[in-house]
């Protein structure tokens, strides 16, 4: 297990949101690097937004402080005034029920991954303003970003931790390889001068896995290093079937896994419950609200 400060430092330095754009994951990321709240908060929205527009922000989030440590934000309830946005209300229940899917980190990487946020879908309808985003739970940025599709799992120690083997990626559930793509530049990362994601010149396309369930359902893994994918289309895989590494491939800034959920009708769906999301989980075990460790069991068996 890494030490706190490391997982401290690691939390700081990444910023992380995505949305996916088809094959190709489109993710935003800003990381000021051991910066404070001010700086994590304002930094990305530098271009678009002034001051007054982040102190009317402040304002209508009367518990959340621009100038709060990054440490605290975490550790503070957040929570925001939430509608009940369940997405079941706005969609037919799919054929054959509900999937529920592991953690798609294997159990013996898990400590490679941070435990206190992830960086999970944007239940917020309004657009353009990054921060304003609302996750499963009702809370706000750090724990999503505007437009997020998905839910990113980071890297501890990010690119070092990559060099060293990273974090093996497992399939969170039974079914078909239908899509994939590899070799793509896998040290994306975010630019100070630009304030966006930079691949050194590379083309800016991740490397990923797309599968396809019993049940109609797909799950897309994204962002992996490059040359790691160990599946081929056609293959058909197990909960737990190795599927490539975690890496920073595409439009992401650091390495993490982004991982997104589609019903039959194509309806991307957030996989925790909460009081934004909708009120059943579609994880084996998801951890009970207000838990210090915001991740689900990588476990492929029920409780
Ligand atoms: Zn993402």
């Amino acid at each position: 297990m890494r030490s706190f400060n490391h997982l401290l430092s690691s939390m700081f330095w990444v910023f992380v949101s995505c949305t996916l754009c088809g094959a190709l994951c489109a993710c935003e990321e800003q990381s000021p690097q051991e910066t404070g709240m001010d700086e994590l908060v304002s930094n990305p929205f530098s271009t678009d937004m002034d001051m007054n527009q982040l102190n009317s922000m402040q304002n209508e989030s009367s518990d959340f402080e621009l100038d709060q440590t990054i440490d605290d934000a975490l550790t503070q309830d957040q929570t925001v005034d939430t509608i009940d946005q369940g997405m079941e209300a706005n969609y037919p229940p799919p054929p054959n029920g509900y999937p529920l899917f592991a953690l798609p980190i294997m159990p013996e990487d898990i400590d490679f991954i941070d435990h206190r946020v992830v960086f999970g879908v944007d239940h917020d309808p309004s657009e353009g303003q990054r921060i304003r985003c609302e996750d499963y739970a009702g809370r706000i940025f750090p724990y999503c970003y505007d437009g997020h599709l998905g839910s990113d799992f980071i890297l501890l120690g990010a690119f070092e931790t990559m060099d060293q083997g990273s974090a093996r990626v497992q399939s969170a559930l039974a079914g078909t390889v239908i899509d994939l793509d590899d070799g793509n530049y896998d040290r994306c990362h975010a630019d100070a001068l630009t304030a966006d994601v930079s691949c050194d010149g590379y083309p800016m396309q991740a490397n990923y896995v797309t599968i396809e369930h019993d049940n109609g359902w797909r799950t897309d893994y994204l962002h992996l290093k490059r040359n790691s994918v160990a599946v081929t289309i056609g293959d058909r895989v197990s909960c737990g079937t190795v599927l490539g590494l975690v890496g920073s491939s595409g439009y992401s800034s650091a390495p993490h896994l982004h991982f997104e959920v589609t019903d039959p009708y194509g309806v991307i769906w957030d996989p925790f419950a909460g009081p934004s999301s909708q009120p059943f989980s579609l994880w084996l075990n998801q951890p009970p609200s207000g838990s210090s460790d915001s991740l689900p069991s990588t476990s492929c068996s029920s409780p």
